[in-house]
């Protein structure tokens, strides 16, 4: 078992929420980068709602610790205060089953919120559903349920303030 965490967890996507299509930045390895000004979003949100754990559900989690985009991820996070607690697990783009495995195994998270810009099994997961941002840009969060969580409400009144 890992390390416990804070009862608020932020599960992160990067591309299509801390970076867009038009992203000028690039990594050190020639893709697609990071905007401070939408890490600033996060970290600011984050703040405004009391703290948060960053756990990467982004593709960016399987990039070994050492490698340099990954130094790039983590050092850009460094800027605004944030740092990554942790990363789940999925194959097959199975990004919800990868969050609810996570979930099982850290029972002491008690609220959540994903962000990503991309659907792809959270439906399956009512719970999840509820707490997911789809995002084009983090700026341009929206609910993906009709009836989502109140942290989700909740967070996406902040990232709006910023
Ligand atoms: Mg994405």
């Amino acid at each position: 078992m890992g390390k416990k965490h804070k009862n608020f967890v932020v599960f992160l996507d990067v591309d299509g929420v801390l970076n867009t299509r038009t992203t000028v930045q690039q990594t050190p390895k020639g893709y697609q980068g990071i905007d401070d000004a939408r890490v600033e979003v996060l970290a600011k949100t984050i703040s405004k709602f009391g703290g948060a754990d960053i756990v990467l559900s982004s593709d960016w989690k399987e990039l070994e610790p050492t490698d340099e985009d990954y130094r790039y991820l983590v050092s850009k996070l460094a800027r605004y205060g944030l740092i990554i607690s942790g990363h789940t697990q999925d194959r097959m783009y199975k990004r919800g089953a990868g969050i609810a495995a996570y979930l099982e195994e850290h029972p002491e998270i008690k609220e959540y919120v994903i962000l990503d810009d991309c659907r792809f099994d959270f439906q399956s997961y009512p719970k999840l559903w509820e707490r997911l941002l789809l995002t084009e840009g983090i700026e341009h969060a929206r609910f993906a349920a009709g009836t989502p969580a109140v942290e989700t409400m909740v967070f996406l009144d902040y990232v709006k303030l910023f």
